[in-house]
């Protein structure tokens, strides 16, 4: 069981919104640092232990700066992400550049940068020595194919895009160190939002067997491994949040049985771990703003999949409540709708909840992830802004609402005001 909490009264939040009006996103600084320290703790018995924030989990260089500040470096897949960890002062081998089908330029970046780079596959070697040299250290990311089950929003590893097969893999670390690499890591990520530990112990154990593996064929030691995101949250009420501890120790038992016997420690360990960092210390603050009865009923809220999407896109639960009604009986069972014209555009379907009418704040949680930084702009609709209730329980703005102005910002005025004149 996990409880779904929120931080704010009803009072509280209606004085807020006479500031920010809803929707906005929320997060907590104080959970979020919390969160962090013991993820440190669990995994701070690893030698060279890095966490590598994925920073297209909550990309906002406030949070980034928070985490910095707890020891967390960046996990980066494009050339804005590695600005943004530029931005939170996170600097060279704190960030991981952990991107795919990488373009040159930003190749360049992440040299510029000196982050570590992780080539995602065998003819990224020639690539990036062409576009951007070869780096001192490099890493490598693993796809084990079939031999390794996969889960429902990563799918099967065997028909995933990511990572380099076995083979490519043994040949790719002499081939780096032929051409002028001198420090090595192995990086892999499988799953995502997989709450299972045997997963993600099983995970390691492979890992560490390949390390022993490139180690016995081509002679060649890993400084560290990169063991990826992918650990899950405890959406539903009913889900179970995964145990650091328990995780780290099994981790550290594979380790001792495989990783020690074999001579390579002190391998490093490191983790790009997003969800699970924010994930339930993010949520989703909106109003009701219509209730429609026809064959089902609505609640319709001021927010839509274009600020979160994730239901819309592979059917994710995110709890819902109604501050001022927590203690309620839930009789009524509502399709909860944003105003995007897609009929996919609901937060919850036949979910069962308290009565709700409109001007109800209507919270929807574990949105600290994968949430705002999913957005988009389809049918014109305009992101909401996102607030940090900091530790000292002040509310400080982290991005703003987006304005009609901003969806109009790539278009050229002048031209289209010349263009106007001219289309008869
Ligand atoms: C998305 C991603 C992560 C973070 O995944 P979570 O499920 O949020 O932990 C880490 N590494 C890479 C390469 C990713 O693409």
């Amino acid at each position: 069981m996990s409880e779904k909490t929120f931080p704010l009264s009803k009072t509280e939040l209606e004085e807020l919104s006479k500031t920010y009006p809803t929707p906005f996103y929320l997060y907590d600084e104080k959970a979020i640092r919390n969160n962090a320290r013991e993820i440190i703790r669990a995994y701070g018995l690893f030698p060279g232990f890095k966490e590598h924030f994925a920073v297209k989990a909550l990309p906002n260089p406030f949070i980034l700066k928070i985490l910095a500040a707890e020891g967390f470096g960046a996990d980066c897949s494009s050339l804005p992400e590695l600005l943004l960890a530029e931005m939170a002062g996170i600097k060279g081998g704190d960030i991981m550049f952990s991107s795919n089908n990488t373009p040159a330029a930003e190749y360049r970046e992440a040299r510029r940068l000196g982050a570590v780079i992780n080539l995602d596959d065998f003819t990224h070697i020639e690539f990036m020595e062409k576009n951007a040299g070869i780096p001192e250290l490099v890493s490598c990311r693993y796809n084990p194919g079939p031999l390794k089950s996969g889960n429902a929003i990563i799918g099967k590893p065997e028909e995933a895009k990511y990572g380099f097969t076995r083979e490519q893999i043994l040949a790719a670390y002499p081939l780096l160190r032929d051409k002028g690499a001198k420090r090595f890591a192995l990086h892999t990520m499988v799953a995502s939002n997989e709450l299972s530990l045997d997963y993600h112990i099983e995970t390691a154990r492979m890992i560490f067997e390949l390390a022993v593996e490139i180690k016995e064929k081509t002679g060649i030691s890993m400084e560290f491994v990169n063991l990826g995101g992918g650990v899950g949250i405890p959406y539903r009420p009913e889900d179970k949040a995964v145990d650091y501890q328990g995780l780290a120790k099994g981790i550290e038992t594979a380790y001792r049985s495989i990783i020690v016997p074999a001579g390579l420690a002190p391998l490093g360990v490191r983790i790009e771990w997003g969800r699970t960092v924010t994930g339930p210390h993010g949520w989703l603050v909106t109003r009701a703003i219509h209730a429609k009865n026809i064959y089902r009923n609505f609640i319709g809220l001021d927010a839509c999949m274009a600020d979160l999407m994730r239901p819309a896109l592979y059917g994710a639960y995110h709890h819902i409540t109604v501050p001022g009604k927590e203690s309620e009986t839930f009789t009524e069972i509502f399709d909860v709708t944003g105003s995007l014209c897609e009929n996919n555009d609901k937060f919850a379907i036949r979910r069962t909840l308290p009565k709700i009418v409109p001007g109800d704040f209507v919270i929807l949680h574990d949105a600290g992830a994968h949430g705002r930084a999913m957005g988009f702009n389809y049918n014109g609709k305009l992101r909401c802004g996102e607030l940090l209730l900091r530790n000292n329980g002040s509310i400080v703005q982290i991005r703003r609402a987006e304005t009609a102005e901003d969806y109009f910002s790539t278009l050229d005025r002048d031209a289209l005001r010349d263009f106007n004149s001219s289309v008869r």
